[in-house]
């Protein structure tokens, strides 16, 4: 068993990296891909974590892009963190997601909600902010009953006070992860949209803009959807890839390597993807 997807501190996950891979080893997992949002900072400190854990460590970043007019989540996995243009691409997300962040504040307060910078800040544990810090700040504030609540009313992807970050095309997002010498993986495709979306021309539109995988295996899937998206990557020739999406306390009830329990990547879709590494085809 393995996870392709989960999330630590460095993001919106409450784990450390050393506790990440603790839990894996825990878990008996092959292998664990950490993958935050828009960052490569935990991965040092996961990597160095790898003598000490028999689960293959897998270095990954969660990208964020627009698709179609909505959020598309991009998974790069084995990017190679040292990598210098990557790291340059990288840090311009990050100076967009402060200046998105503090956007969205400015909306919030215009709307009568008198929630500061240091609010959201203070529930953050490292200096990357994200809408999950904001949704916590914004049930502290009282202006939200929960974090549920704060996504529906105000800061979720059709949200009155959500700004989306910088403006990267899932083409955009494949060539960075190709050139630091990952694969690319669309995340999630059953969240996308509502969930009648039809993905065949999409996903082999994106296909077609470089991406390679997709994630069929996922714990918010039914089994129709998970059997429909195992179906599109086969019939698109992409790698079914797959994860827990892991963000500790943020996410409760979701595990590493099982999901809410019945999730199950199997070893051979780590296979997939190093051969794509090594050039060859699904
Ligand atoms: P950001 O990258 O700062 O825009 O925040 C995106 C993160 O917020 C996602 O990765 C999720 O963890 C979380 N998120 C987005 N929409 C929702 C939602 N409707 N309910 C719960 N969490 C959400
Ligand atoms: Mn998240
Ligand atoms: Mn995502
Ligand atoms: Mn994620």
């Amino acid at each position: 068993m393995i996870d392709l997807h989960c999330h630590s501190i460095f993001s919106d996950g409450t784990d450390t990296p050393e506790a990440l891979a603790a839990l894996a080893e825990a878990a008996g997992l092959r292998a664990l891909a950490l993958t935050d949002h828009d960052t490569l900072a935990g991965l040092e400190r996961f990597l160095a974590c790898q003598p000490r854990v028999s689960t293959e460590l897998v270095p990954g970043v969660e990208l964020s892009c627009r698709y179609l007019g909505r959020v598309l989540h991009v998974l790069g996995l084995f990017v190679d963190p040292g990598n210098p243009a990557f790291q340059a691409r990288i840090e311009d997300m990050r100076e967009r997601r402060v200046e998105r962040n503090r956007l969205m504040v400015e909306r919030l307060q215009a709307m009568g909600v008198a929630i500061t910078w240091e609010e959201v800040a203070a529930l953050a544990p490292t200096d990357s902010i994200s809408r999950t810090h904001f949704a916590r700040a914004l049930v502290k504030h009282g202006a939200a009953g929960s974090p549920q609540d704060a996504f529906r009313r105000f800061i979720g992807d059709e949200g009155p006070a959500f700004v989306p970050l910088r403006d990267l095309t899932p083409r955009d997002a494949a060539t960075w992860i190709r050139e630091a010498g990952g694969v690319s993986v669309v995340a999630h495709p059953g969240r996308f949209s509502h969930r009648s979306f039809r993905w065949e021309e999409a996903m082999a539109d994106l296909k077609a803009q470089g991406l390679q995988g997709l994630e069929a295996h996922y714990p918010d899937y039914g089994p129709m959807e998970h059997r429909y998206f195992l179906e599109l990557a086969d019939v698109l020739g992409m790698v079914p890839s797959g994860g827990s999406d892991y963000h500790g306390g943020h996410k409760p009830g979701q595990h590493l390597g099982v999901g809410t329990g019945s999730l199950h990547v199997p070893d051979g879709v780590l296979d997939l993807l190093k051969g794509l590494r090594r050039g060859e085809t699904v």
